[in-house]
């Protein structure tokens, strides 16, 4: 481990990664540690700019191989997209000019402090399950939801991202940047630890939550919803739900009741999610053995 990136502002309207950032920059020593570089940097300025998510579209689904091939692609983020694998990757070589990338994100959702990850990587998951022992608290999520592969940290040989929540967008909440910010120095923590040869004594296997699908709301033949989420289901993130739970509620106040196999219940309500189709997410928990 030689080089970690932290990057915020991947979506200008999550203020947590936009604002941390920009103390780490005033103040390098926080980042500093004896036995590797760690670089932190704004991802998508102009979003930030404008406290919006994306200009084009949305620069968290902009690395698939394909696309920074793809030199036809002339849009905000497409052109962000390489420059920034230029800087940090470039994706899917040995000899990338960042190990590690560390992502941070918040969600409208009520997720609490969670990990997002979708590297399977066996130097990942020491990293997450240091955390998960330091932090008893946080919640993994093995992604599979879209586009696996195309999302910042994936320039990176190992990575994965940070989201917290619930926070509205272009909003500080501040135990949530406390927790942001105490978890990555946790990281740097334990890569300074892991780089010094220190043997780790965490459990073998580690409790997260798979995903599993995407639930759309009920949409009309515009697109457009015809429900919400039903004020039951809202802010039970990582909460099973089984067959019968109430779901959503139509305008007129109709229940639509969820069927089918008991799972677990993340992202509920993200804001930026209405655009991408899905009301949340679906995943099983499970026990995930660690790689030696
Ligand atoms: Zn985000």
């Amino acid at each position: 481990m030689k080089k970690l990136a932290i990057t915020g502002g991947t979506h200008g309207n999550e203020l947590t990664g936009v604002y941390l950032v920009k103390k780490w920059k005033l103040n390098p020593g926080l980042l500093k540690r004896s036995n590797f570089e760690t670089l932190c940097l704004h991802t998508n300025e102009q979003s930030i700019k404008e406290v919006r998510r994306y200009i084009d579209h949305d620069l968290n689904r902009s690395f698939g191989s394909a696309d920074l091939r793809n030199e036809t692609l002339d849009t905000h983020e497409a052109k962000l997209a390489k420059r920034l694998n230029a800087l940090l990757g470039p994706k899917g070589s040995h000899t990338s000019n960042v190990d590690f990338i560390v992502d941070l994100h918040t969600t409208t959702a009520n997720m609490g402090l969670s990990i997002v990850v979708s590297n399977d990587s066996a130097l990942t998951w020491k990293a997450i399950a240091y955390l998960c022992q330091m932090e008893p608290a946080l919640n993994v999520y093995r992604w599979q939801g879209d586009e696996e592969g195309a999302f910042v940290d994936s320039m990176a040989p190992h990575g994965f991202a940070i989201e917290v929540g619930a926070v509205p967008q272009g909003v500080l909440r501040a135990d949530l940047f406390l927790q942001t910010e105490t978890l990555i120095y946790h990281v740097l923590d334990f890569f300074e630890k892991y780089n010094d040869g220190q043997r780790f004594t965490f459990s073998k296997t580690l409790e997260i939550y798979d995903h599993h699908s995407l639930v759309d709301y009920p949409r009309d033949s515009e697109g457009d919803i015809m429900v919400m989420v039903h004020h039951e289901r809202q802010d039970k993130d990582f909460d099973l739900i089984k067959s019968g739970d109430p779901l959503f509620l139509t305008f007129d106040g109709e229940v639509v009741l969820y069927e089918g196999e008991t799972l677990c219940t993340i992202f509920i309500n993200e804001a930026a999610y209405y655009e991408k189709g899905f009301a949340m997410c679906l995943a099983r928990k499970i026990t995930f053995e660690l790689k030696e």
